[in-house]
């Protein structure tokens, strides 16, 4: 078992490669390293992300087969089969490290600002569960000097609603509860920079 700190730096020298252009993904999508993976995996982090295009876990953090467990969908919300799809990754696999990671320019941010200032009539009622389960995090937001300006209100927007993703998670759910007392399970918060490659780890990590 990969303890969360120490998780947490793979994570970071794998983008930290990813950044640099030194990846390496020949040698992580082997063929050998599938076959070794057919009996058993132990991803050493559950990332839960957003499902953007231009935000593939794996890529971005330089990992390969059997890494990371990964869970996406559009603007990194937690709702009960996220919350139980991490519960799986910590109890199954003793996955120790779990991230929230959200991006620059999300969509499903932009999407959420807008319903909360011209609301979109017969929006289809999927989509609203998405922009419901961020509307929380974002709307006080909208009282504050931030709305005046909008590139400032979209950066904070997604990092609260990272936040509140994080705290979800670390709350949502007895077993993740437990396991954060009793087993030194990691929950944290990043943001990565669409412009820069570079992903900020800014809540919960520990000094
Ligand atoms: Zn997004």
């Amino acid at each position: 078992m990969i303890l969360a700190r120490d998780a947490l730096a793979l994570l970071q020298e794998g983008n930290r490669r990813f950044v640099s252009d030194i990846s390496n993904r020949e040698a992580i999508t082997s063929r050998a390293r599938r076959l070794e993976l057919t009996a058993s995996q132990a991803p050493f982090a559950a990332i839960l992300g957003c499902s953007d295009s231009r935000v593939p876990v794996e890529i971005i953090f330089d990992q390969g087969l059997g890494d990371l467990f990964v869970i996406r969908v559009a603007g990194n919300i937690v709702a009960p089969s996220q919350i139980g799809s991490v519960e799986f990754a910590a109890e199954q696999f003793g996955t120790r490290l779990v991230v929230v990671l959200g991006h620059t320019g999300c969509g499903a941010i932009a999407a959420t600002l807008q319903q909360l200032q011209r609301p979109i009539e017969n929006q289809s009622r999927n989509l609203h569960s998405i922009v419901d389960l961020i509307r929380p995090s974002v709307a006080g937001l909208l009282e504050t000097d931030l709305r005046y300006d909008l590139p400032a209100l979209g950066q904070a927007a997604v990092r609260a609603n990272i936040r509140s993703s994080v705290n979800h998670l670390r709350h949502g759910s007895e077993v993740i509860e437990q396991l954060i007392k009793t087993a030194g399970l990691l929950v944290v918060g990043a943001e990565y920079s669409l412009e820069s490659g570079l992903v900020d780890f800014f809540d919960g990590i520990p000094s």
